[in-house]
This record gives C-alpha cells, sequence and structure tokens, in this order.
C-alpha cells in the first residue's frame, strides 16, 4: 500500500464536466476515451503547495485540504481519491489486510487502441504502482471487522476488467464465508473496453456472488463516489442493501451528454448527481465523506453484523 500521507489525487475533473463512460462492447471515439483514461494531471503540484478548486476556484492549501479528507474547505468539493487514500480514511489505522495483491491482468485479446493494451497496464502500472484498479481486503472500521474494497480511478479510471472482478467477486465470497460486512466503494467509469466481452463478465460474476451473500443473509453497503458509471453501476454498485453516495457524485450508466443527444431534451438540473437519484430512490442517502466512517459503522450495527 502507497504511503496514505500523499495520496495522489485528481483534482482537474470539475463536476460540471462529467468524462464520457467506456463501456465495453460499444465502440467509443478515440478522443473521448482517452479523455476519461489520462484525465490531465493539473492537481499534480508538490506537496505542500496551494491548489485551486475545480468546484469553487478558490486557492486552498493542498496540506489542509488533506488533513480534511481531500474535501474542500471553503465548499465541500470532494477530490476523488485513490484506493490507498480511502482505506487509510475508513479503516482504522494499520488495521487494513490487503488481499490477492498478487493477481496481474493478461491481455487475452490481443486488444489495440491508440497503444496496446499490454503497454497500457504497463505504463498504468508504474505511475499507480498497483497492479490493477481495486484494493481489497479485510480490515476494522469504528472497531467492526469486514470486508472492504476500494476501486481506483488512478487506475485506468478504476474500469472493471478480469482482475477487478475477480477481486470483487472473491472479496464478496469471503464475505460470505465468514459472514463479514461487505463495504464496496466504486470509483469507476465502467467496464473495461479492452478487455471487451471478458469485462462485461464481470457484470454477471459479480452480481451471482452478491446473490449468493443476500441468500446467505450478509450485509452489502455499496458506496458510490465521483463517478460511478458503465458496467459498474450496472451490475454490483447497485445491487447494495444500503447504498451510500458521496454529495455531488456522478452516478449513472450512459454520459449525461450522450443521454441528451439520443433524447433530444434538456436534462433536468442535477441529473445523474448523487442528490437527484437519492430523490429518485436510487440512492439511500448521501453522506459527507467526514461521517462516511461513521455510518457505515452504525450501519453495521443496525443489520447487527
Ligand atoms: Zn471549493
Amino acid at each position: 500500500m502507497a504511503d496514505p500521507q500523499t495520496p495522489k489525487v485528481e483534482a482537474d475533473a470539475p463536476p460540471a464536466k462529467p468524462a464520457q463512460t467506456p463501456q465495453a462492447g460499444r465502440p467509443v471515439p478515440h478522443g473521448k476515451w482517452q479523455e476519461v483514461a489520462d484525465t490531465p494531471k493539473k492537481a499534480d503540484v508538490p506537496a505542500g503547495m496551494w491548489m485551486r478548486c475545480p468546484s469553487c476556484e478558490a486557492m486552498v492549501f493542498r496540506k489542509q485540504v488533506e488533513q480534511n479528507l481531500w474535501v474542500c474547505p471553503e465548499c465541500e468539493y470532494h477530490w476523488r481519491i485513490g484506493a490507498d487514500a480511502r482505506v487509510a480514511q475508513l479503516c482504522d489505522p494499520d488495521s487494513f489486510e490487503p488481499m490477492w495483491t498478487d493477481l496481474k491482468p493478461t491481455d487475452a485479446l490481443g486488444f489495440v487502441d491508440m497503444q496496446p493494451y499490454k503497454e497500457r497496464l504497463e505504463a498504468q502500472h508504474k505511475k499507480t504502482g498497483e497492479h490493477d484498479a481495486a484494493m481489497c481486503g479485510v480490515g476494522f472500521i469504528k472497531g467492526r471487522r469486514a470486508v472492504l474494497a476500494c476501486l481506483d480511478s488512478r487506475f485506468m479510471m478504476g474500469s472493471m476488467g478480469y482482475i477487478v472482478g475477480e477481486k470483487l467477486t472473491r472479496s464478496i465470497e469471503l464475505a460470505t464465508a465468514q459472514d463479514l460486512p461487505l463495504i464496496i466503494v466504486s470509483c469507476s467509469g465502467g467496464a473495461r473496453m479492452q478487455e471487451s466481452s471478458i469485462s462485461l463478465m464481470q457484470m454477471a460474476k459479480t452480481s451471482a456472488a452478491l446473490a449468493a451473500l443476500d441468500d446467505a443473509g450478509g450485509l452489502f453497503i455499496s458506496v458510490l463516489t465521483d463517478p460511478t458509471t458503465g458496467g459498474v453501476t450496472a451490475s454490483f454498485a447497485m445491487l447494495g442493501d444500503v447504498i451510500i453516495a458521496e454529495p455531488k457524485a456522478l452516478i449513472g450508466f450512459a454520459g449525461p451528454r450522450v443521454i441528451a443527444n439520443t433524447v433530444r431534451q434538456e436534462l433536468p438540473e442535477g441529473f445523474q448527481r448523487s442528490e437527484h437519484l437519492l430523490e429518485k430512490g436510487f440512492v439511500d442517502r448521501v453522506v459527507h465523506r467526514h461521517d462516511l466512517r461513521r455510518e457505515i459503522g452504525r450501519l453495521i450495527d443496525y443489520a447487527g453484523k
């Protein structure tokens, strides 16, 4: 696990401009995919420097934002954080044991878009130090033992390929076998197009494992963060017994621009944002990042786990 003191954050994604969803099995224009995959890293300023909030545009002190769990002290904007920072925020100190860290993705299809998939994987590994976009394991949240799986937007936009699906499925099965509460924190552009139908199969695989968890009377708390889109929304992320969302997170299947162009109608205010989904019943509660740990602990107690 990387040093939780220096999480890399993509501070460059303003909420008003959600990226297009990369969906496997659907041709995505190269430029659009690239936009999602390699978001420009304007936020890569050295530690101890000032940074600009993409929401209120205030200049904020980086250290202060970090101490504030990567929430803007001026406007409550929630920055995207990596899986390591998420684990550090949610778990009791040093209680998280990462599992299945040796699983590495392969390029079964020999996929080439702008860059061979194999090279892309190597570049992403170099950039993040991770083998894929999921960090899974067992830890304690406010003293409650739980299986925790976090998707990592730094690695190919948190997209779900075979390894992500496999690690999530193993996490779900572990929660089922040991009767532990399961928490999955989603942060993903959807299924990974470079793995085509193999990535789509992960939707069925994770959903089937969750059905078995449900039959066994397990508890699954799904936490949706910015962004949760595509095949992730269409599978495990929406199957939580309780679905929590961080404020103003983009949550949807296809991107809003695609929908607006398809239905040829103006979309309602706040469309595909947490608060709108709460109003429409897709999300059970919107929880500020500061309260997430406490809320998860409360729900585990409430479910008697
Ligand atoms: Zn702000």
